[in-house]
């Protein structure tokens, strides 16, 4: 008997308990007859099959399921229930109708179901649903209950006739995938690629609908999953990605709170570009303490929201956002215009001057690390912020926006208002907000300025990227793959600037790839808050299915798969979504893995033979948000970076950012810079001065 299969029969019947045992007896019987059925057939299996299995005599098998239709009927429910079972589990990590979607899908193709035994044991059925009408009610609600929960989830991202059919599509494709399996004997598929099959599929036809419905110009980008946001008056389920439990639900808010929220700002902006800006300072210093005292706790917080270890958030997450406010509270006093001499008669001067209310929308990877990165610069040069964090990492924002009260920033002065993208169209469509700072992807990027240029905003996007990481053939390795390995596993590759494609030089690139494969597989993937864990979960069950189907799209478009390569589902992490840090070798510069943003922990390594080769595979890409050279060759280190597309560069290092420096991209990757005294050009407007010193000539 199989002992990895979970089939449970239910413990009451009629509504009259069991005896324990009597149930036990019954399930191991069930069991029996799906290995019966996966090894001989529906015909081959009858009562004395299963009594010979089991030990048992057939008169017992006879007292428990009456005769084989019996038996079979139960044994066929059992099957469904685990389907149902594995699909409640599922639902209960999805956040968005698209992750519901994936979880049918995954709770139909799962590992746990697609296998040999299982699925020989369905395909037996199948071929008597028509004659028995016991088997035919089982197959009914299984389908049933796909479709419609199906439909419901699709109906929430597009108009219903469309759902209709393409639930219909993906119900009748499961089926066929399964069916395709189980008839070549499980050589064409694994359940892996099935799920990536579907998975692409649903996309695909997202996608399409998208492009075909006008208007939406987030969907219409290359590569974006279409995610129709629920009703404003819906809320947000906030789960923890490595268990998937709920740690809260938040309202949205709608149209009348953004209103509100934007009055209230512009009268505490009033008084806050009213104080000098050493005044300001003193009181962003005192929130850049509160943060650094309450480090430990709001790294936890942060650690429970986004599954990143914990040894990351209390070492990084709120100690850069803490130096980010004292590096901005250190300037606010020194913000100044300049003189201009014009003469005998006149001298101008400009005044630097805050927006006024301004905006920021955050991605999930580093929410309260983003918060702090948009309002430091923005408070310090006197503007008021309204800032609506990503849907999936809601609470630590409002822990600073506590934080800030607290240090003395006048109430209004940065709010947080919650909600999926409508409630960000809120702000980015408001008259009265002029400028918009988000981190995203760029669709999200496209839409957001799209929607500024109606009332004129300006905008900072900090956005994707597929960043080069070039390892020259006299680089110091060992500094090389600690750079590599910070660039594709820090927070379990859900950085935008990670080193994705680290070109390594011919002559070295065994070598490097046998040390990168010894590192990563030595890696310590687990409870994200246990001290010793390196490598957390991923966001969500939708943001792990996509991490997925990339790596299955590298495996089949031949990228070499060094370690890695998988969901990890042992123990508690088959609660959570985790995948192993994953290393790919023999990349070429077509495939997914190398052209998309996967946004998770996957690497792919290429070999170059020359620097201008290199250099221009480097560049061959739509982004440009950062790139790193490893090289012993001081001059050419900086020969390469002058001709490196990338807003953000490293030489013998990777994925450092201090708050000195201004971190941003170029190309598709965004505009503006965010920290650095860069960023202070982004959250003030110059006013020019003249004035007179003289009678006016007048020609009238
Ligand atoms: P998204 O672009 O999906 O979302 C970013 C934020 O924008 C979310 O708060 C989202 O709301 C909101 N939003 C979505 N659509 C709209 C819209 N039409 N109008 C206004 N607001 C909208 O990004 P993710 O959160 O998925 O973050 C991952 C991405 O962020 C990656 O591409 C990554 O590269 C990029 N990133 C870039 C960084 C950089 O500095 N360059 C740093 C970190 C991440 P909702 O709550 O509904 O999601």
């Amino acid at each position: 008997m199989n002992s990895q299969s979970t089939i449970r029969d239910p413990a009451r019947r009629n509504g009259v308990p069991r005896d324990e045992a009597e149930d036990a007896r019954r399930v191991q019987l069930i069991e029996v007859t799906i290995d019966s059925l996966a090894a001989v057939g529906f015909v081959g299996t009858t009562l004395a099959e299963i009594a010979g299995r089991a030990g048992v005599s057939p008169g017992l098998v006879a007292h428990y399921f009456g005769d084989k239709d019996g038996l079979l009927e139960a044994a066929f429910r059992a099957l469904a229930r685990v389907v149902a079972v594995r699909m409640r589990e599922r639902f209960a990590l999805a956040r968005t109708p698209r992750a519901r979607v994936q979880a049918i899908i995954d709770a139909n193709l799962g590992p746990e179901n697609f296998d040999r035994r299982i699925g020989n044991a369905w395909l037996a059925f199948w071929g008597q649903v028509l004659h028995f009408e016991g088997l035919k009610r089982v197959q009914r609600a299984y389908q049933v209950r796909m479709l419609s929960n199906l439909r419901s989830d699709l109906r929430r991202m597009i108009p219903a006739e469309a759902a209709h059919s393409l639930a219909a599509m993906i119900a009748a494709m499961i089926d066929g995938v399964w069916l395709r399996a189980a008839l070549s004997e499980w050589q064409e598929a694994d359940s892996e690629s099935a799920r990536a099959l579907l998975t692409a599929f649903v996309d695909d036809r997202l996608l399409e609908l998208a492009r075909s419905s006008p208007g939406d110009a987030a969907a219409a980008a290359p590569g974006h999953v279409p995610r129709r946001a629920p009703a404003p008056e819906d809320s947000i389920r906030v789960i923890n990605p490595a268990t998937g439990a709920e740690l809260a639900v938040l309202p949205v808010d709608g149209q009348a709170r953004v209103n509100a929220a934007v009055e209230r700002a512009r009268a505490a902006q009033k008084v806050w570009r009213a104080m000098t800006g050493a005044e300001r300072g003193r009181v962003l210093q005192r929130a850049a303490r509160l943060l650094r005292e309450r480090n430990d706790v709001l790294a936890e917080l942060e650690t429970r929201n986004t599954g990143k270890p914990i040894q990351e958030t209390r070492a990084v997450d709120v100690i850069s956002g803490a130096e980010c406010i004292e590096y901005f509270a250190g300037l606010a006093a020194g913000l100044a215009g300049e003189h201009l001499d014009l003469g005998p008669k006149a001298f101008g001067y400009t005044r630097r001057e805050p927006l006024g209310v301004v905006a920021g929308i955050g991605a999930w990877n580093y929410p309260l690390q983003i918060a702090c990165w948009k309002s430091a610069p923005a408070l310090a040069c006197g503007n008021a912020m309204i800032f609506k964090p990503a849907e999936l990492t809601p609470l630590t924002a409002l822990k600073l926006s506590e934080i800030y009260r607290e240090a003395g920033v006048p109430e209004g002065v940065f709010q947080v208002v919650q909600g999926y993208a409508p409630t960000g169209q809120l702000l980015t469509r408001h008259p009265c907000i002029r400028k918009i700072s988000l981190t995203g992807e760029v669709s999200t990027g496209k839409a957001v300025m799209a929607d500024a240029a109606s009332t004129l905003k300006q905008v900072t996007l900090e956005l994707g990227g597929k960043s080069p990481l070039i390892v020259f053939e006299d680089a110091q390795l060992d500094n090389a793959v600690s750079g590599a390995l910070l660039g594709n596993f820090y927070s379990a590759g859900e950085v935008c600037s990670n080193g994705t494609r680290v070109f390594v030089h011919r002559s070295v690139r065994a070598e490097l790839v046998e040390r990168l494969r010894a590192r990563t597989a030595a890696m310590r993937v687990g409870d994200p808050l246990d001290p010793d864990t390196q490598v957390g979960a991923l966001i969500s069950a939708e943001h792990m299915q996509k991490v997925l189907t990339l790596i299955a799209r590298g495996r089949a478009q031949g990228a070499r798969l060094v370690t890695g390569g998988a969901r990890l589902t042992s123990g508690a992490l088959g609660r959570g979504c985790f995948v192993a840090p994953t290393v790919f070798d023999a990349c070429h510069d077509e495939m997914d893995i190398v052209r998309q943003e996967i946004f998770g922990p996957v690497m792919s390594v290429l070999e170059f033979d020359t620097e201008e080769e290199a250099v221009a595979r480097a560049n061959a890409t739509e982004f440009g948000l950062a790139a790193g050279v490893f090289t012993n060759d001081l001059t050419r280190a900086h020969r390469v970076i002058a001709q490196l597309e990338a807003g953000t560069c490293w030489i013998n290092h990777y994925n450092i950012t201090p708050v000195e420096l201004p971190f941003g991209g170029v190309k598709m990757s965004g505009l503006g810079r965010e920290n650095g005294r860069a960023a202070l050009e982004h959250y003030t407007q110059l006013k020019s001065v003249y004035v007179a010193m003289a009678d006016i000539e007048a020609p009238y």
